[in-house]
């Protein structure tokens, strides 16, 4: 089954006014299940605006976005919020945690809905996820305390909470050192294999992009290049 597919998709920001520029130029795009792919291109190509808008936190200026089987480009901004809930896990390079909580209560977060306060069966949750990634001995350490590595597994324990059918990855080991990036990465990796979860996987790393299954160029908001899928 097809995870994301894109068909013409076109972005513009400051739509209307003088400034209006066209970042994305009709981008098709096929995501199965299961499927890893790197995506590479220049800095200002559009990588981040094409997972912002596959991560439903924008929306296309033109264009059909499918995720996880629903036609998205209708839908209000609640039903979004609620699909990307359910079905997306990020990844940043910049992992967003938050410094002064522990391991553990970063990755409960999002297990904690509308619940103030966690039951045994989130922390339990929580703790195998931290454990999946290696860091249960830390669990207890505030975040911010941890070496960059350890904070990009915290950030992926966190993104898998929810099970996610797609996991987006911008530049996850951009900024670590290439142990680190490798373990984060085999990480990845092997969450795409045990638990078919589709990835897409912002890299300027070849290396790494050669051990996706497929890869994707970006270039001045287009697609130039695809190998592999
Ligand atoms: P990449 O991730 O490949 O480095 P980006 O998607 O961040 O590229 O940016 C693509 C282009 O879109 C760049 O020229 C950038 O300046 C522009 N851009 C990104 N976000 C915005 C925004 N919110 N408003 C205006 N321009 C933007
Ligand atoms: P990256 O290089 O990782 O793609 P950027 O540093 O280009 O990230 O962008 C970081 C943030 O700034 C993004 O949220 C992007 O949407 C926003 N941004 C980038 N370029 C512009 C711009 N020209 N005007 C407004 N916002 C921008």
């Amino acid at each position: 089954p097809v995870v994301v597919e894109l068909k013409g998709v076109r972005k513009s920001f400051n739509v209307g006014l003088p400034n209006e520029t066209e970042v994305l130029h009709g981008i098709d795009l096929t995501l199965r299940r299961g499927e890893f792919c790197a995506v590479m291109g220049p800095s200002g190509s559009g990588k981040s605006t094409l997972l912002n808008i596959v991560g439903l936190l924008d929306r296309p200026t033109q264009g059909l976005l499918k995720v996880c089987g629903e036609e998205t480009t209708a839908l209000a901004d609640h039903a979004l919020t609620r699909l990307r809930g359910h079905s997306i896990g990020f990844v940043f390079q910049f992992h967003n945690l938050l410094g002064a909580f522990t391991a553990l209560e970063n990755v409960l977060m999002p297990l904690l809905g509308d619940a103030g306060f966690p039951n045994a069966a989130m922390a339990e949750r929580a703790a195998e996820l931290l454990d999946s990634v290696g860091l249960s001995p830390w669990r207890n350490q505030p975040a911010g305390l941890l070496s960059g590595g350890q904070q990009q597994r915290v950030a992926l324990a966190r993104a898998l909470a929810m099970n996610p059918a797609l996991l987006l990855a911008d530049e996850p080991t951009g900024n670590l050192d290439t142990q680190s990036a490798d373990a984060v990465f085999d990480l990845l990796r092997r969450v795409n294999r045990e638990q078919g979860t589709s990835v897409l996987f912002v890299t300027h790393n070849p290396e790494l992009a050669l051990r996706c299954d497929k890869t994707i160029e970006v270039v001045d908001g287009r697609v130039v290049a695809q190998a592999g899928g």
